[in-house]
């Protein structure tokens, strides 16, 4: 197949524009407005400036990195210019390590970067891909990976900036001196307490969902920073570390079988009990830490944990099962991949 069949994606502002990305061009101006005309007003002069250039200083740091992220062409360098793509799209000249090892791309058919990788939302292959991006309607590459992490943090500290001014002038509202209710009477040349409390009160709703999202989004995206992994790499190693843990719950369900068996045969109904029992908690509640029998990954922490005062017990078939003290990490993950997964 060749990238001629269909067309490549040149950035984010090429059509056609997602529905996610319609709608940041639409919520983030709705929330300069809303701080510009029920925010800013309502504050005493002394704080209405510095919190007005503040959020100001954000949303513009956000509107610009959102925008530089989206018009940076993040291909791989080594893609050959189409010819309807100019290179006026690239703010640098693309440049590429020579001595970096390559890999064949049979779509884009050239060969590309080893941490190039293809997407099929963009037809082109990215270089050193790390996501692509449905609010940004872009891949997130090398090149522009750190506006797109700096359109993040501005978003959050203006999101921050917002909620906390809108949430103390409501409970000024309603347990203040009544100097923010003298203030919004006075921008609004009427009583519009409420209609500003119900305008503020849906924009924090709002507000806090977004900062929610992207604070998990930004935590996630530290922590990956930190582990030296883009997000693709994330989802590839987590993908394989699901895998093989169920390849392990497999095996271990069938020596479950076995040794239930065995146990049967040699006329020991506690333990049959204990280790049918023990399997049903382990598959429906995934209480691990009272069954005998382990995965390979939980009996090698097992043995290299310091005080494990685990049991031998034989399973008839010379094997021996450790029972478990409970106090061993029980999901098989590693301590830095299962940090990663919490975001
Ligand atoms: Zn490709
Ligand atoms: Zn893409």
């Amino acid at each position: 197949m060749s990238s001629a069949v269909r067309p490549r994606r040149v950035n984010g502002l090429a059509p056609p524009y997602t529905a996610a990305q319609i709608s940041t061009w639409i919520f983030l101006p709705l929330l300069v407005l809303e701080f510009c005309f029920f925010v800013s007003p309502l504050l005493p002069l002394a704080a209405s400036i510095p919190c007005t250039l503040a959020f100001g200083c954000f949303a513009i740091s956000s509107a610009v990195f959102g925008f530089l992220a989206m018009k940076v062409d993040p291909k791989d360098p080594r893609l050959p210019n189409e010819n309807n793509v100019t290179t006026t799209t690239r703010t640098t000249a693309p440049t590429y390590d020579p001595e970096e090892p390559t890999k064949q791309c049979w779509i884009c058919d050239v060969q590309v970067g080893e941490k190039s990788m293809h997407c099929k939302f963009c037809n082109k292959c990215v270089d050193h891909f790390d996501h692509h991006c449905m609010w940004l309607n872009t891949c997130v590459g090398k090149a522009n990976y750190h506006y797109f992490f700096r359109c993040m943090v501005s978003i959050a500290i203006m999101l921050v900036i917002q909620a906390v001014i809108q949430l103390a002038l409501i409970l000024d509202i309603y347990l203040g001196s009544g100097a923010t209710k003298e203030r919004a009477e006075g921008w609004f040349q009427a009583d519009a307490t409420i209609a500003v409390v119900v305008v503020m009160a849906i924009f924090l709703f709002f507000n806090l969902g977004s900062l929610s999202l992207i604070g998990q989004l930004l935590l996630f995206h530290i922590r990956l920073q930190r582990n030296g992994l883009s997000t693709y790499q994330y989802i590839v190693r987590d993908n394989q570390q699901r895998r093989e843990k169920a390849r392990m719950e497999d095996e271990l369900t069938m020596r479950r079988e076995m040794t239930i068996a065995h146990a049967k045969n040699e006329g020991k109904g506690c333990l049959s009990l204990r280790l049918e029992a023990n399997g049903i908690l382990r598959k429906q509640c995934g209480v691990t830490c009272c069954d005998p029998l382990k995965t390979e990954e939980e009996g090698k922490e097992a043995e290299m944990a310091p005080h494990s005062g685990g049991n031998g017990v034989s399973n008839g078939d010379g094997q021996a099962l450790t029972i478990s003290n409970g106090d061993e990490d029980d999901d098989g993950i590693d301590d830095e991949s299962k940090e990663t997964e919490n975001v």
